[in-house]
């Protein structure tokens, strides 16, 4: 056995164990039903903006408003809500050692809970920020 064969059964056992754990990814239950076959029917292709909507947070099952789609999860499309996606970002930010993540995160979570909050001010009959009504 010379160094050259060495290296390719390095590589071929790589390569097997590899494609091995493949197999087993694919397999495993975040991937559909766990099996090959339907793996291919996973979400492949985004959600529309009205879809979304109708979909629960992949992490913590509250109503969705955005997806995501990481790389290692086969790039599915993953339904995901504010609270989990400003997290999310944060987590990115924070990886990615950047110096302004608390700047970044505040006008981030402010234009992502806006809507929410006039919603609920709506909700509650708040309207510039007089209950009942406008005042004249
Ligand atoms: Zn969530």
């Amino acid at each position: 056995m010379n160094c050259d064969s060495t290296a390719e059964e390095a590589f071929d056992a790589m390569m097997r164990s590899y494609s091995e754990m493949r197999e087993e990814v694919e397999a495993a239950p975040s991937f559909g039903e766990g099996s090959r076959k339907k793996y291919k029917w996973i979400r492949r292709i985004p959600y529309t903006e009205i879809g979304i909507k109708r979909m629960r947070c992949f992490r913590c099952k509250k109503q969705a408003h955005t997806q995501w789609q990481i790389c290692a999860d086969g790039n599915q499309w993953r339904p995901i809500c504010v609270m989990c996606d400003i997290d999310l970002n944060r987590l990115v930010l924070e990886f990615m050692r950047d110096p302004d993540v608390e700047l970044k995160m505040a006008i981030y979570a402010s234009e992502m809970l806006k809507p929410i909050l006039e919603e609920g001010m709506k909700a509650l009959g708040v309207h510039d920020g007089v209950v009942g009504g406008r005042s004249p």
